[in-house]
């Protein structure tokens, strides 16, 4: 696993290159980060990452019921 991962104070560098109302809180570790849509759960791309690793590539974002 990796653990070079800034802690989650820092945001994620994908929160800093959106429009600033995209950003919201990942649902994982609150990092800022970049919100995909409206609603929905917010992952950082560490946690993305973290996520996909332990789901495999085919994992989507989806939105809880
Ligand atoms: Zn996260």
């Amino acid at each position: 696993m990796a653990t070079s991962d800034p802690p989650p104070t820092e945001a994620d560098p994908s929160a800093l290159m959106c429009h600033s109302d995209e950003v919201g809180l990942c649902a994982k570790c609150w990092r800022k980060t970049h919100r995909y849509g409206r609603g929905g759960n917010p992952l950082c791309s560490y946690c993305f990452a973290a996520v996909s690793a332990q789901w495999g590539p085919r994992v989507r974002r989806t939105p809880r019921a």
